[in-house]
């Protein structure tokens, strides 16, 4: 573990975080800058993704910018050959892009909103997966983590049909990956972040109890008037983790006593 404690454990590597502009995936960029990588920031908000990649410039990182749409096949390889242009070829990827949307009863939401929500979180991920792991199986070395949710367990999210059933899917790339890569030299694991105190829990609280229903209402308005919402830091701590060992096929969760030891370590 102390190997991992040091500055510059990714020294050399370069990582990709989708969903970089803001919120979670800002946050994994910053950790990932400071233990050494050279970090691509993407996301559809080019002035967002602009803004991130130039703090971590200005801190003295080494970082770019990609305009990103992950549902957009095109859009996914644009970026990718434009990070290996900039920074090099992408030993990391953090799959963090996401949308909550649509929230509400399955018969009362878009019905083609709930496929693009699918085509963001689980096929988006897949679509980013594909672009960088022939370059990563050639070179023997990947990680790749992708960001799921509390939503993927049990039942998942009440409200959230789509978002619980893109996340649980997402979590079985994880784990049917890790088998398909064992041996490779690629990594593959999930991370469950928490209840992060973002824009995505901000828009969460927007919608009216009639669209979201009782359970979903009072859970996330109580838990921010408790103020219990946490900080993306233990998120982006693991991820670094993750980024800087040869563990593979797990889907970690922050709130479990052995993955916070685990986070302790390395802070
Ligand atoms: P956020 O503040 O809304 O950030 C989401 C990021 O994803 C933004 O940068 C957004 O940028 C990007 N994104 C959305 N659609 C995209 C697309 N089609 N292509 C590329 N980028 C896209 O939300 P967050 O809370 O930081 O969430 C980050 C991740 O953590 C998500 O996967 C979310 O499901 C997961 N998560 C969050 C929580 C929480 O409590 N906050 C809990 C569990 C899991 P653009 O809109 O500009 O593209």
């Amino acid at each position: 573990m102390s190997s991992l404690s040091g500055m510059g454990a990714l020294d050399g590597r370069v990582a990709l975080v989708t969903g970089g502009g803001r919120g979670l995936g800002r946050a994994v960029a910053q950790a990932l800058a400071e233990r050494g990588a050279a970090v691509a920031v993407g996301a559809r908000s080019t002035e967002e993704v602009d803004s991130v990649a130039g703090e971590l410039r200005e801190a003295g990182y080494s970082a770019t910018s990609v305009p990103l749409d992950v549902s957009d096949p095109a859009s996914v390889e644009n970026a990718v050959r434009r990070v290996a242009d900039e920074l090099g070829t992408v030993d990391i990827l953090v799959n963090n892009a996401g949308v909550v949307w649509p929230l509400g009863m399955l018969l009362k939401v878009d019905a083609d909103e709930w496929e693009q929500s699918i085509d963001i979180n689980l096929t988006g991920a897949v679509r980013c997966i594909r672009a960088v792991l022939p370059g990563m199986l050639e070179r023997g070395f990947g990680r790749i983590v992708n960001m799921s949710s509390g939503a993927a367990a049990g039942p998942g999210m009440p409200a959230a049909s789509a978002y619980s059933v893109g996340k649980a899917g997402l979590d079985m790339v994880t784990a049917n990956l890790a088998d398909e890569l064992s041996g490779s030299g690629v990594c593959i694991n999930g991370v469950r972040p928490g209840v992060v105190d973002t824009s995505m829990q901000d828009y969460m609280r927007s919608l009216p109890r009639e669209q979201v229903g009782a359970a979903f209402y009072n859970k996330f308005h109580g838990l921010h008037e408790r103020g219990e919402l946490s900080g993306p830091g233990p998120a982006a701590q693991l991820i670094v983790l993750l980024a800087s060992s040869d563990r593979t096929g797990q889907t970690l969760d922050v709130r479990d006593e052995e993955t916070k030891q685990l986070i302790d370590g390395i802070a």
